[in-house]
């Protein structure tokens, strides 16, 4: 069998939600939107189990009724609402917890006989400027949802644009703006995705909704304390299928982009783009080779990628390479690439997922 993989650690994503659920202060959604960014949504819905018992977040119907056929009777957040008001119906009759963003929404409810009411989350735009009602528009859009029967409650949400930077003032601004135009409105708030959730503990999160942190990634460039007691969940490995010895002097791969500068080692790995390795990551990028530090050297092939062994004289044919995980953690990774956690973990394509 082909050794490239990507181990899911279960256990490691239950320490995370519990992280999640305790710096919410609240409850928590488990965002398994993404097929749970790559991690595989019904086995890791399965795997929180009673732990997730709070809820989860997906962004379409599409994503919930997976996780319905999956078995999970827990409620669900579609995160982008609805699409087309002929979706609602099926809403209803699957019991989804369903955001609306927009005004056209608040119509199409209006115009749609529902089987049984809904529970409603109306977010704000608090700055982010994506979706949501404005601040002015926030409360006439909450008294007509209000009066509908087709709603059954509301509770009051916004997102956070830039939570991930510790020393922007941008976060408490938002935050202020949410709670300014949601003053005086009863029910539930939910603010915090997973960096604001880790950075901003104060505040008020009767649902938390956190993703990437599930995940064991710190949204963070720096070093952050709550986010160091995340464990990875995804590692992505493979093995050394081929070694070479090169002079100084010699090309290695498509492109011929890396040249070597000393008498080099090559290692060649059965993992490449099309498994969900960043096909653009640069000579540099790291790795670590039977759990020691290393490094990418040349352009990843479709199929195989190639690392330098120069320094490392034990390793050989057969070594086991990580590419993220415990020792290499994705957002290293994507600090290299100028990309995100988000997008490399989203990325797994070919690698089989392996649940342990
Ligand atoms: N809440 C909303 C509305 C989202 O769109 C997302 C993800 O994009 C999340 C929460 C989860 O964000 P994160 O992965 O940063 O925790």
């Amino acid at each position: 069998m082909r050794p490239a993989r990507a181990l899911i650690d279960l256990p490691a994503l239950r320490h995370n939600y519990r992280l999640a659920r305790q710096l919410a202060g609240g409850r928590a959604l488990a965002v398994v939107k993404a097929d749970a960014y790559g991690h595989g949504a019904v086995r890791c819905a399965q795997a929180l189990g009673a732990d997730a018992a709070d809820g989860f977040a997906v962004a379409c119907l599409e994503e919930a009724l997976a996780l319905r056929d999956g078995g999970i009777r827990a409620p669900i957040l579609l995160l982008e609402g609805f699409f087309e008001a002929a979706e609602l119906p099926l809403i209803a009759q699957h019991n989804l917890w369903c955001v609306v963003h927009s005004h056209w929404q608040i119509d199409a409810l209006e115009r749609t006989p529902l089987p049984r009411p809904l529970r409603v989350w109306l977010k704000l735009d608090s700055g982010m400027h994506r979706v949501g009602l404005s601040p002015a528009d926030y409360r006439a859009g909450w008294e007509r949802l209000v009066a509908l029967p087709q709603v059954d409650s509301l509770v009051a949400m916004t997102h956070f644009a830039r939570a991930d930077e510790l020393d922007s003032a941008r976060t408490d601004e938002q935050a202020q703006a949410f709670i300014a135009t949601v003053a005086g409105l009863p029910g539930e708030h939910s603010v915090s995705n997973s960096p604001g959730l880790l950075g901003w503990p104060t505040l008020r999160n009767d649902w938390g909704r956190a993703g990437l942190m599930l995940y064991g990634a710190t949204p963070f460039n720096t070093v952050q304390a709550q986010a160091s007691q995340l464990q990875p969940v995804m590692t992505l490995e493979s093995k050394i299928i081929s070694v070479r010895e090169l002079a100084a002097g010699e090309p290695i791969g498509y492109g011929g982009s890396f040249v070597t500068d000393r008498p080099t080692r090559v290692g060649v790995v059965a993992l490449g783009y099309a498994d969900g390795y960043p096909q653009f990551a640069p000579t540099g990028t790291p790795v670590s080779i039977d759990g020691q530090a290393s490094r990418l050297i040349g352009r990843v092939s479709m199929d195989m990628l190639t690392v330098d062994l120069t320094d490392l004289p034990a390793a050989g044919l057969g070594s086991q390479v990580e590419l993220w995980g415990r020792q290499v953690p994705v957002t290293e990774v994507a600090r290299h690439l100028n990309g995100s956690a988000y997008s490399l973990l989203c990325g797994l394509k070919r690698a089989p997922r392996v649940y342990v």
